[in-house]
């Protein structure tokens, strides 16, 4: 049994609004949205952080990074711009210890972040 939110997601334990999938990831609309499009890409196996799925061996980032490219261009944002963020560790913030990237669009991206 898993106490990890994002995996209750994987198995449909946890309703989630499903955007995207593959053999190996998921990609579902964030509860808090920061932008008008705000999905979350994860892969289905549990890897805490970004540190830990950039050490994963079998190209299962890049299925990541790809399946976040693939949303942005489904959302339409992809020619417009869109920013794609992994918050890693407390001080950045990381409030779900289940690796996934924030997948962000729809409106102008300030800089620096927050
Ligand atoms: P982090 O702060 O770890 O980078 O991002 C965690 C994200 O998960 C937050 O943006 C938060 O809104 C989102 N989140 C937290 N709980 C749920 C949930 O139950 N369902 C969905 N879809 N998103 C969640
Ligand atoms: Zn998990």
């Amino acid at each position: 049994m898993t106490e990890c939110l994002f995996c209750k997601i994987v198995t449909g334990e946890i309703p989630a609004a499903q955007v995207m999938e593959s053999d190996r990831t998921l990609a579902f609309r964030d509860i808090n949205p920061q932008a008008p499009t705000h999905v979350l890409v994860i892969p289905k196996d549990h890897y805490p952080d970004f540190a830990s799925l950039a050490g994963a061996a079998d190209g299962l980032l890049t299925e990541v990074a790809g399946q976040a490219h693939a949303v942005a261009q489904a959302e339409g944002i992809a020619a417009s711009g869109y920013r794609v963020v992994f918050n890693t560790g407390p001080a950045a913030g990381q409030t779900v210890f289940h690796a996934h990237a924030h997948v962000l669009g729809g409106r102008a991206m300030t800089w620096p972040p927050g």
